[in-house]
């Protein structure tokens, strides 16, 4: 139910993408009827990014074809083109880039993440030396492979890399595709799985080159990319190269806002109200999309950042809900995370959280023939499931880690594989950097005690 004062005021969104978008729709949609005001640093109406990868790569859909379907009318400012660059909650006012200021009642922060970088400057300055994160990576990537490339490196085999490794070979692009870790996906889906998308990629003609990184990137007079020296001594030639080694948050325009934001995002509540950085719940600012984090139900009220689309669509409808509601009309953003992806002609899809669990099982169909389900556990019960082209179980499983039932789950009645043990999951230790913390607690007096940033150099 919206209380008078809640449906109306000025609410401000900054970052206008998926679910910038998606908690406007649904502020309208709750009744707000007050200012609402979108700011978005790209020039562009928000987008869908999947496909970015998928068929924008494959020249099948043209990078500006992707606006995402309105689910209704949204009367907003969009102030579009422009970056927040600052942020004072006891003013509540946001700092634009181009020097104005916006007033607002409450705050969504739904700003994101970017593509990590190549590290080194100059080689990432190289003319052929790419990322994909925007609508614009994708069109010069896609114009990038369409010139026919001789070799593409591809620096990184989670999802985005696999997913651009597959393109590649369905374009007949010869692809070295280099992985720190022991197999593609084995961040997200653990050692054992990752095997079977190892396998996947030679299959397909990629020169997948595993346990091993990019030492450099070596360019020709031109200032055009050549070859990259791998940490095992070897060179590959590549004309294209793609660092595809994660994301970043984009959160430092909240330095010194005092809210509880870092290299690990902006950590709220599981209604999306974002915390301060003594742990303590503001009133005034939400958080949704891949820029969250927050507590789990599901997962020992860990705090789970997902970069997923659901995540994003769901976290902002949320949010929005709980800005324009009082208690004890609040909603929890309750996701099951889920995932899917396209490459190599399987279609992976994942519910949970792989990377939870420490061991994982086959439970249905056949990893020979790449059409399989598998669940993973942790302490004697299912915490996630992964299909390889075997979609229909995934309901199935995701009811099995709403309800914690036992690990390793019951065996099928029929479509057994011939394997059942369960196996340990095989998933790397966690980052160094992610160990680091970088906030301390200041002073002795209780009444004074206050948590404080510090920086790390
Ligand atoms: C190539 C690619 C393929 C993907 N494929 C899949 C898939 O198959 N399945 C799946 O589940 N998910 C997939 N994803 C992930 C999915 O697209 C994201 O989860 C989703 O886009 C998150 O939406 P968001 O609105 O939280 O963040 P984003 O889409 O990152 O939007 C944040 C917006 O805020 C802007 N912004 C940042 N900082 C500022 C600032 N200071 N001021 C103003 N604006 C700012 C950004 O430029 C951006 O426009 C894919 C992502 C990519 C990049």
């Amino acid at each position: 139910m919206v209380r008078d004062f809640r449906a109306n005021g000025r609410i401000v969104i900054v970052g206008a993408s998926l679910a910038g978008l998606r908690a406007a729709e649904a502020l309208r949609a709750e009744g707000f009827d007050g200012s609402l005001t979108i700011i978005g640093d790209e020039p562009y109406e928000p987008y869908d990014r999947p496909p970015l990868s998928k068929q924008v790569l494959k020249g099948w859909v043209p990078a500006e074809h992707t606006a995402l379907p309105r689910m209704r009318v949204v009367d907003a400012d969009w102030r579009l083109g422009v970056a927040a660059t600052g942020l004072d909650r006891s003013a509540r006012r946001v700092r634009l880039a181009d020097g104005g200021q916006v007033p607002y009642d409450r705050l969504l922060i739904a700003t994101g993440t970017r593509a990590r970088l190549w590290p080194d400057p100059a080689e990432a300055a190289l003319a052929g030396v790419h990322t994909l994160r925007s609508r614009d990576d994708a069109t010069r990537l896609q114009q990038a492979l369409a010139a026919r490339p001789a070799r593409v490196l591809i620096i990184g085999a989670g999802f985005i890399g696999s997913e651009m490794a597959s393109v590649c070979r369905e374009l007949g692009i010869p692809v070295t595709v280099t992985e720190r870790g022991a197999a593609p996906l084995v961040g997200a889906l653990g050692g054992v799985i990752g095997a079977v998308a190892a396998q996947l990629q030679r299959e397909h003609g990629v020169d997948l080159r595993c346990g091993v990184g990019v030492a450099a990137l070596e360019g020709d007079a031109n200032g055009h990319v050549r070859r990259a020296r791998l940490s095992d001594g070897s060179t590959v030639e590549a004309d294209l190269v793609v660092a595809a080694m994660g994301s970043l948050r984009n959160v430092e325009w909240l330095e010194g806002s005092g809210l509880a934001a870092g290299v690990w995002g902006v950590a709220c509540d599981a209604g999306g109200r974002a915390f301060d950085i003594n742990g303590v719940v503001t009133d005034t600012v939400y958080v949704a999309g891949d820029v969250a984090r927050a507590p789990h139900v599901l997962y020992e009220y860990q705090f789970l950042a997902m970069e997923h689309w659901d995540n994003a669509v769901l976290g902002a409808q949320a949010a929005a809900h709980n800005m324009v509601n009082l208690e004890p009309d609040y909603r929890p953003h309750l996701l099951l995370p889920s995932f899917w992806s396209s490459q190599f002609g399987v279609t992976i899809k994942s519910v949970g959280v792989p990377s939870f669990g420490d061991q994982v099982v086959c439970t249905q169909g056949s990893v020979r023939d790449r059409r399989f389900a598998a669940a993973y556990g942790r302490r004697g019960r299912i915490v996630a499931a992964v299909t390889f082209n075997h979609g229909r179980w995934l309901e199935h499983y995701g009811q099995m880690i709403e309800q914690s039932s036992p690990f390793p789950p019951p065996p099928a009645g029929w479509d057994r594989p011939d394997d059942m043990r369960p196996r340990a999951a095989e998933f790397p230790p966690p980052g160094a950097l992610t160990a680091i913390p970088d906030v301390v607690l200041t002073g002795h007096d209780p009444a004074e005690r206050r948590a404080e940033f510090r920086s790390r150099h």
